[in-house]
């Protein structure tokens, strides 16, 4: 059979060596097979050509004739654009381009006739088109009518021609020479069950779509069978970890449970809190070995939950022990779970890159003997040298900071892997933590502790400053401490930012009668521990720092967060620096601060920021308008996030559907024998070999 993944792209007629490297090079294009997967990413209705009259700012993409009367360049900097003035004679459009001037000037000329394509957008009375598709009317296949691919380029592929018509000519090609249809890439059972296209029907149409309805189902097809292979690959993967290990079983709920819960719980647990632990105790009883992804937000309790869950390991024989991200957090849970388990005979210890020499020893030879309980660390604790008597949990919190091969080493401290909770307060969407976690069971703590007042959020812009300091120095008048949290940004880079050494230095003058401590990522350790001390105990009223506060970091009576350069921040960093606030009994101020001219994306983000404290509704929200790729975590996780097609801000429901459709395959074959199936554990071999990130997870 004509198999094109072993079909070299150059061979194509009108590709030939030079083009085939600019589709290497650009796009990662190699075979006929990589061209025939490049998708458009949008189509034009060509059919339809719109008058000027007609816009009235709701639309898509549309399409216009008309000619440009004059250009025109304004405003400076970064807002400095080339304005084409087009008309069709029923009105005028702006054609904004902000990017290229240079290239675009004298590439079009006035009185000439144009087809335009683009988004309008309609702003104080006058219609613009941001970065229009400008076409001559002669070169535009009019006869082609219908919907139309267009695909993505790059600059460097449109200098040596390769734009959008170029590959719409190869794919023509590509798909004039396919003569048989290819191998189907899902089973007859599911394309008949989920009335789904065929695989070279759904290919051709998502090229050249037939019409509407076709296209629809095409991208439907293949969207289905994207997202398909991605749970399918995790689903099989959860499955045959269930069947490969058993669990330990945890039956007692013992003394050290309830005494703690009887004598030293210094505050009733919240409903959520509740129904999470019996959760964890349902798992750890199940004779399967737990493996349950912990979301809740800032300041909600996970810690205690956490720590309960290793009493009952302990009651029951076991050690157990948690992860932190960094040195500064694992102190805090430190001090935190001794304080909550004072009086206790329980032996806690801590573990990390400084604690050294005969500490270590004696730490280490404690946990091999079993006299040491619980352990607390940062990854120190899963380095080779550590044993344990009897591993039983293990607690990972502020998970995305650790790798999916990180996770898997903590297994090999046991014959039989421990149980494993991971604790996030980054909130994920559920549809990415399908994707992300879809091996891990879910748990949501959806409540924060009572009494806790919303933190007020508020948007300033530089040239309050003043009154901000005003309100800050009234703060520290009453007792409260403050952060300032500068942007991350090497020393280098743009002289306008304000970084950490300047800031700091201003924030001295202004507040000569503070103590005043600063924080950042390069520090030695140590440093950065003595400073954080500084403003724990409150000797210290204001902390300056950068974004290494960001995670986790319990300081109660500070009231402010004081977020420089704000638009310089993503929403879901935004959120996480806000929760380091707000977890005293006083009211708590967010206060981000920026410059007046801010893009449309910057100004939603802040105003997401004031309307809401919801973590979640942040991570939707931050989802949709970044994408997946690079919400935080994304990158480490070891799952595949080149989706071509399918898009899981958009595509949840699908999403859902479609794990539901693999889980049924799974369960229904779980050793893969069923002849069936036979396609879709051959496809989701080719899938895996070829995709570094799948390999990863198993
Ligand atoms: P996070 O989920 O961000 O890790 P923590 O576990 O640090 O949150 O808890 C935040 C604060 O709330 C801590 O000071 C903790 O003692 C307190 N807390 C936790 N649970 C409760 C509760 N049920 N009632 C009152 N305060 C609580
Ligand atoms: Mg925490």
């Amino acid at each position: 059979m004509f198999d094109l993944t072993t079909q070299d792209i150059k061979y194509l007629p009108g590709v030939g060596p030079q083009r085939a490297v600019t589709l290497n090079k650009e796009l990662g294009i190699y075979t006929l097979h990589d061209l025939l997967y490049y998708f458009p990413y949008k189509y034009v209705d060509r059919s339809r050509i719109y008058s000027i009259r007609e816009i009235d700012g709701t639309m898509p993409y549309i399409q216009l004739k008309g000619e440009i009367r004059s250009f025109e360049l304004a405003g400076e900097g970064r807002q400095r654009r080339l304005i084409a003035h087009f008309t069709d004679g029923t009105g005028f459009v702006d054609l904004v381009w902000f990017q290229g001037i240079k290239f675009l000037t004298g590439k079009y000329k006035v009185h000439q006739e144009y087809i335009v394509f683009g988004r309008p957008t309609v702003f104080n009375g006058r219609i613009n088109i941001a970065h229009p598709d400008v076409d001559l009317v002669t070169e535009v296949r009019m006869d082609a009518m219908g919907l139309r691919p267009y695909y993505n380029t790059t600059e460097k592929m449109k200098r040596s021609f390769l734009n959008s018509n170029a590959i719409e000519k190869l794919m023509g090609t590509l798909i004039q020479q396919l003569h048989e249809p290819l191998p189907e890439t899902l089973s007859s059972e599911i394309l008949t069950e989920h009335h789904l296209m065929p695989l070279t029907e759904a290919l051709v149409n998502i090229h050249f779509p037939g019409n509407a309805d076709l296209l629809r189902k095409a991208q439907y097809r293949l969207k289905f069978e994207e997202l398909f292979y991605v749970q399918l690959n995790i689903l099989r993967y959860a499955s045959d970890r269930l069947r490969k290990y058993r669990g330990y079983i945890f039956r007692r709920i013992g003394d050290v449970f309830n005494t703690f819960y009887t004598r030293n719980l210094p505050f009733e647990l919240t409903g959520a809190q509740k129904r999470v632990l019996k959760e964890i105790r349902h798992d750890l009883g199940s004779g399967r070995q737990m493996n349950r992804l912990l979301q809740g937000d800032v300041g909600s309790g996970k810690t205690l939950v956490a720590l309960m869950s290793m009493l009952i390991a302990l009651d029951n024989g076991y050690q157990a022990c948690m992860m932190a991200p960094t040195e500064i957090l694992a102190n805090q849970h430190y001090e935190t779970i001794r304080a909550l388990l004072c009086g206790m005979d329980v032996q806690v210890e801590l573990l990390t890159g400084s604690i050294r020499g005969k500490r270590r020893e004696a730490i280490l030879q404690g946990l091999a003997s079993g006299e040491v309980k619980i352990l607390i660390g940062t990854h120190a604790v899963i380095e080779d040298t550590v044993g344990f008597a009897s591993l039983g949990l293990v607690v990972i919190d502020e998970q995305h900071r650790f790798g999916v091969a990180q996770r898997a080493r903590l297994w090999t401290k046991n014959e039989q892997p421990p149980h494993v909770l991971v604790m996030t307060a980054t909130p994920i969407p559920r549809t990415l933590a399908m994707t992300l976690y879809g091996d891990l069971d879910v748990s949501v703590i959806d409540e924060l502790p009572p009494g806790r007042k919303p933190i007020a959020t508020i948007h300033q812009f530089d040239n309050r400053r003043e009154c901000l300091y005003r309100f800050v120095r009234a703060q520290i008048a009453e007792g409260r401490q403050v952060y300032i949290v500068y942007p991350l940004i090497k020393e280098s880079e743009k002289i306008d930012l304000k970084n950490l050494e300047e800031g700091y230095l201003h924030v001295c003058e202004e507040f000569p009668d503070c103590r005043i401590c600063k924080v950042h990522g390069k520090m030695k350790p140590a440093e950065k521990d003595e400073q954080m001390q500084l403003f724990a105990s409150g000797e210290a009223q204001i902390m300056v720092a950068t974004t290494v506060i960001e995670v986790g970091v319990n300081v109660p009576n500070a009231s402010v967060m004081i977020i420089e350069n704000a638009e310089r921040f993503g929403l879901s960093q935004l959120h996480q620096l806000r929760g380091r606030v707000g977890r005293g009994a006083d009211q708590s101020y967010c206060i981000l601060m920026t410059g007046y001219k801010l893009a449309d994306d910057t100004r939603k983000r802040l105003e997401i920021m004031v309307r809401t404290n919801d973590g979640f509704e942040i991570a939707e929200a931050d989802l949709k308008l970044r994408g997946p790729g690079d919400l935080e975590g994304t990158q480490q996780s070891g799952v595949a996030f080149d989706l071509k097609i399918a898009d899981l801000a958009r595509d949840g429901q699908l999403l859902q559907y479609v794990r539901e459709v693999a889980q049924k395959v799974v369960d229904e074959d779980p050793e893969r024998k069923l002849s069936k199936n036979e396609i879709l554990w051959r496809q989701l071999k080719v899938l895996r070999k070829n995709n570094v990130n799948w390999a990863a997870i198993s």
